[in-house]
């Protein structure tokens, strides 16, 4: 398989870019407009390999995608290129409406234009697949789990971004045929993480002792899965998915966020005790809540262990374990990224208008 992946460079997309060069030995070019979100370093193991390329393009930029799409002739592609932080989508959301609807709509006219051009031998392998979000599916409240038929209700800038491209990718299909699949997945952790995250912005200020702020009560819901599973996930669905359908990804490990912090600073402390020597009481604090904060997130992920055999390998405290514990053997990974890009202030509280 020849496979672009966009946003090849972000936290999923490099896992993925990972399994397909070393595992599923697929060539791939990787393109990614590198923002602040990006990290090469996160591709060393992969950079001098044959079956790899990068290339630094914006997907919003038609010809320089075209040009592309001719010269590298992809049987797939994986779009997982996104702005991808819902507090930064609420600070400033034209970049979410640029990417994740303008690129997506551009990346599809490109696909469709090389799609129509290929002879009919390689149209019926070829597959574009749309990497997106539970949170489309909007708010649960205590009760019930997305499956593929709930209907989209996004509540943030990020999640109606993102549904809006899910739309396109749909209509692309019904109306120009156009070979696609789509998949909706719950929350990523693991290795490489940006830290303005949750679960990577909590290890490190547990690292440095610094106070956990945990949005409103800590009582929201969200359902996470190891980013290695999901990048697994989506090789499943790139292969054997069925053309025209969606799939949701999820691991069943719904947990809430106060828990979630306190599995962590937990396990800091059990892994680099001279670090942490306050109690949990004392190293949290309870902050304004995310404007618009969603409640609950959880996947039936049914249809992929169904009808794909899918089902993720690690569990909510094996995952954590190991992610934490990759931190704490990766200060030079992340240390850089504190002090030039994002030092773990508070982003999205919605105090101002955004006039860009
Ligand atoms: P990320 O923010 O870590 O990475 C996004 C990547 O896209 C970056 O490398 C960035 O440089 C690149 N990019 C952004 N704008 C671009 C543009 N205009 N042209 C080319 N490249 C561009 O995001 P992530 O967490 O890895 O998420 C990847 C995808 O998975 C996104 O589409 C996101 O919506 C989806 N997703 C994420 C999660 C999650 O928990 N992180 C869950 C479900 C779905």
């Amino acid at each position: 398989m020849r496979v672009i992946v966009t946003g090849g460079a972000g936290f999923i997309g490099s896992a993925v870019c990972r399994l397909l060069v070393r595992d599923k030995k697929c060539e791939v070019l990787n393109l990614d407009k590198l923002t602040y979100a990006a990290d090469l370093r996160t591709l060393d193991s992969v950079a001098g390999l044959p079956n790899y390329r990068f290339c630094k393009e914006d997907i919003c930029d038609k010809q320089a995608v075209t040009k592309i799409f001719e010269e590298f002739k992809p049987t797939a592609v994986m779009h997982l290129a996104a702005e991808s932080h819902v507090d930064r989508s609420i600070d400033g959301p034209a970049a979410f409406v640029e990417t994740n609807i303008v690129g997506t709509f551009t990346l599809l006219e490109v696909a469709r234009a090389y799609f129509d051009a290929l002879p009919e031998a390689e149209k019926s392998a070829f597959r574009f697949h749309h990497i997106s979000t539970d949170e489309v599916y909007g708010s649960l409240g205590d009760d019930g789990l997305f499956t593929e038929e709930t209907a989209y209700a996004p509540s943030s800038p990020y999640s109606a971004s993102k549904a809006s491209s899910d739309h396109l990718v749909s209509a692309w299909h019904h109306t120009y045929g156009l070979p696609v699949v789509i998949s909706n997945c719950s929350n990523n952790y693991g290795p490489y993480q940006f830290p303005e995250k949750l679960i990577p912005l909590m290890i490190l200020n547990a690292l440095h002792g610094k106070k956990l702020p945990v949005y409103g009560k800590g009582l929201n819901t969200r359902d996470w899965l190891h980013v290695e599973d999901h990048a697994e996930a989506l090789f499943t669905i790139l292969t054997k998915g069925k053309v025209g359908q969606k799939y949701n990804v999820g691991g069943c490990n719904e947990v809430k966020n106060i828990d979630v912090v306190r599995a962590i600073f937990e396990t800091v402390k059990a892994l680099v005790p001279e670090h942490v020597a306050r109690s949990f009481e004392d190293a949290v604090s309870y902050v304004s809540d995310r404007p618009g904060h969603d409640w609950r997130y959880a996947i039936d992920p049914s249809k992929m262990q169904k009808e794909l055999d899918w089902t993720p390998k690690y569990s909510f405290d094996t995952g954590l374990r190991q992610t934490v514990q990759w931190y704490v053997d990766n200060r030079s990974w992340w240390e850089p990224i504190l002090n030039n890009k994002y030092n773990g202030d508070r982003l999205g509280e919605a105090v101002s208008v955004s006039n860009d």
